[in-house]
């Protein structure tokens, strides 16, 4: 990462759209997205022996180390397409990554992050969790209006089967509610004095993105070309 490399927090609870809005910042501003939770469930799938652990892990709702995901979130910033910022989908979840993310920023000159907190109430979480449904090929995310069009629901851009995460099922999302809920309050004092705002993140999506770019807009904007300004992909 370049000194002056743009970084933004995406902080909120499972399901109130963060990678929905990490993907359309990400075209607008020019600066990659990384969701840890992609991350990790890329692993799992890899079939790796650390994967067999990281499947266990997601599976019942709970974190992994802060120790592991540290090491894996200072690897990804370091790779090229990082240089210029990044947008943190799902990281840091802890006070502790949250220190060791200040600690890597200050290393590299990096300045301080904007932090974006998504506020939604738990029950339209998980309202919307369980009616959440991923493509298996390229992991865009729909929500499907009714339950019952469960099935046979095809993936828009690559015509692929889309399925229910496995940790969208409503006993691991109340857990995963819990968890975050448990981490949640001590993030946002650790946060809350800088350069911190609240989102509401109940909004259709277009709405929450143009709210977002007006904010960070006025921060940023002078030094972004119009073809990065080019409006996000749906
Ligand atoms: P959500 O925010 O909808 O719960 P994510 O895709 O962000 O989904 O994360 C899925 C799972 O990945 C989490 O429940 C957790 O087990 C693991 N995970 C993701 N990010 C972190 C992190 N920063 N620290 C620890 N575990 C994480």
């Amino acid at each position: 990462m370049f000194a002056g490399a743009k970084v933004i927090i995406l902080l909120g609870p499972p399901g109130s759209g963060k990678g929905t809005q990490a993907e359309r910042l990400s075209s607008a501003l020019g600066i990659c997205a990384i969701s840890t939770g992609e991350m990790l469930r890329r692993e799992a799938q890899s079939g790796s022996a650390l994967g067999k652990m990281v499947q266990d892990v997601l599976s019942s709702g709970q974190l992994v180390s802060d120790n592991l995901i540290n090491r894996v979130v200072a690897h990804r910033l370091q790779q090229a397409d990082c240089a210029t910022g990044c947008i943190l989908d799902g990281y840091p979840r802890t006070v502790a990554q949250a220190q060791f993310l200040d600690a890597l920023l200050e290393k590299w000159n990096v300045p301080a992050p904007v932090v974006l907190n998504f506020e939604i109430p738990c029950e339209e979480v998980v309202s919307r969790l369980s009616r959440r449904r991923q493509c298996t090929e390229c992991g865009r995310v729909y929500t499907v209006s009714t339950l019952s069009t469960e099935t046979g629901i095809l993936c828009d851009r690559d015509g692929s089967m889309l399925v229910q995460r496995a940790d969208d099922h409503p006993s691991t999302i109340r857990e995963r509610l819990r968890i975050y809920e448990k981490n949640a309050g001590q993030l946002i004092n650790y946060y809350r004095s800088r350069d911190y705002h609240r989102v509401c993140a109940t909004g259709a999506p277009s709405e929450i993105a143009d709210g977002l770019m007006a904010l960070l807009g006025s921060q940023w904007l002078p030094s972004l070309s119009p073809v990065v300004l080019a409006e996000p992909r749906a």
